[in-house]
């Protein structure tokens, strides 16, 4: 079960992972010492920094679905634990939620 769906989510795995360590090289590297340049390479920064917890956080979820796959619940809503439609599933592999409670949410977090 879910043959498709593991492979997937290795593959983006790797890819991930692949990616966080060329930003972190990146962001590591020594900085200019021309003022304008270092002035580009800190809003590059800024960028990268963005995408960095965005892939940190991508590949926890991986992660998570890779896990919920071993114990067989993947595919299941974590807030209603109804079936998240494959459709979906397809798109995001490593959604926890169902499109009703994932709206919700961003429903719940534009609100605020
Ligand atoms: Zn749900």
């Amino acid at each position: 079960m879910y043959e498709k769906e593991t492979k997937k989510l290795k593959i983006l795995r790797k890819e991930l992972k692949t990616r966080i360590k060329g930003i972190k090289k990146t962001l590591t590297t020594e900085k200019s010492k021309d003022w304008a340049e270092a002035a580009v390479e800190s809003e590059n920064d800024e960028v990268l920094e963005g995408l960095f917890s965005e892939s940190s956080q991508e590949l926890l979820q991986i992660n998570h679905a890779l896990q919920r796959i071993d114990q067989g619940k993947y595919g299941e809503c974590n807030e209603c634990g109804s079936k998240i439609k494959k459709k979906r599933l397809k798109i995001m592999p490593y959604t926890t939620l169902c499109i009703e409670c994932a709206q919700q949410l961003e429903f719940e977090y534009n609100k605020k």
